[in-house]
């Protein structure tokens, strides 16, 4: 069900479906989308200090009334604050504005050049002051992840990556599989783009579901942590209905094939922000 586990390999657990508020705009839409999503069921929410609504997911989740145990609460570190002492700075800032304690998961946003190996070792430092519960990165490529290995001392636990079926990434997804990291998809619905694809529809048809929930369903085929967002809370709702059908091998092959390693948003190599 929605509130289907993975676990870390550092064995904490987490939701495989969590809710991601990118361009949720702060205040009343974030605690509203949130707390619709918390009442539908998820238990895992992705925001970061750049998206600007922390502290409306905070304020959400003191209303829902959730235990705080019973969530998963990823941020990320932004690009302006990488640097050892600028990390740690921005970690805290991020816990105030969310009005919590401690995150679940903690991520570098994207591999800024010459600063991510000492974003990371602040990373590593509050992971073992046990001021958070597991660390890793977005954005990052099998090369960013090889430079890490080669200057830190602890593994990250996932890597958070614009993943869908026009972009499946399976040379990334091999190398974090041997290095026991969970690959987690952002843009999981190709940020919108993907809902009026052909094949995609067809399958979705014949399932009674929707291009979204096919989606979705692929990814959780494919041990993928996913994290679909919407505003809509009807589609927030059809967003976690997506354990009471299973796609064939046919059917996920035939997805599988459309990939062209197409992006829709930055990429990893060559950003300037
Ligand atoms: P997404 O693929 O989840 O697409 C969201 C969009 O799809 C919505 O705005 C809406 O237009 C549409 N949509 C959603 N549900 C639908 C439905 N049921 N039917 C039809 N259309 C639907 O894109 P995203 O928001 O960019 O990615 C998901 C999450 O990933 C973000 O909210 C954020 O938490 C995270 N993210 C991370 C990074 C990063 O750099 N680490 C970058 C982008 C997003």
């Amino acid at each position: 069900n929605v509130q289907d586990i993975v676990t870390l390999h550092n064995g904490v657990k987490m939701p495989q479906l969590g809710f991601g508020v990118f361009k949720v705009e702060g205040g009343s839409q974030t605690v509203e989308s949130v707390k619709k999503a918390l009442e539908v069921g998820y238990r895992a929410i992705d925001t970061a200090a750049v998206y600007k609504n922390e502290e409306g997911v905070g304020q959400a989740i003191r209303e829902s009334g959730i235990p705080r145990e019973d969530l998963f609460i990823t941020s990320k570190v932004w690009n302006s604050d990488q640097g050892y002492e600028s990390t740690l700075k921005a970690y805290e800032e991020s816990l105030k504005r969310l009005g919590l304690e401690y995150l679940d998961l903690y991520l570098i946003h994207w591999p800024v050049k010459g600063k991510f190996n000492d974003t990371w070792r602040a990373l590593e430092k509050l992971y073992k002051d046990g001021k958070v519960r597991s660390i890793g990165v977005s954005n990052f490529h099998v090369h960013h992840l090889e430079d890490l290995f080669a200057n830190s001392e602890l593994k990250p636990v996932i890597d958070q990556v614009e993943l869908h079926p026009r972009l499946s990434h399976q040379e990334l997804r091999d190398f974090c599989q041997k290095h026991e990291i969970k690959v987690e998809a952002w843009g999981p619905l190709g940020q919108g783009k993907l809902i009026e694809e052909p094949t995609l529809k067809h399958i979705a048809d014949k399932h009674g579901k929707t291009t979204a929930q096919v989606l979705i369903r692929w990814h959780l085929q494919h041990d993928i942590v996913v994290i679909p967002k919407s505003v809509t809370p009807s589609r927030i709702e059809e967003n976690a209905q997506v354990f009471d059908f299973e796609l064939s091998l046919d059917e996920m092959n035939q997805i599988d094939s459309l990939n062209l390693n197409e992006r829709f948003g930055a990429d990893p190599d060559n950003f300037n922000f």
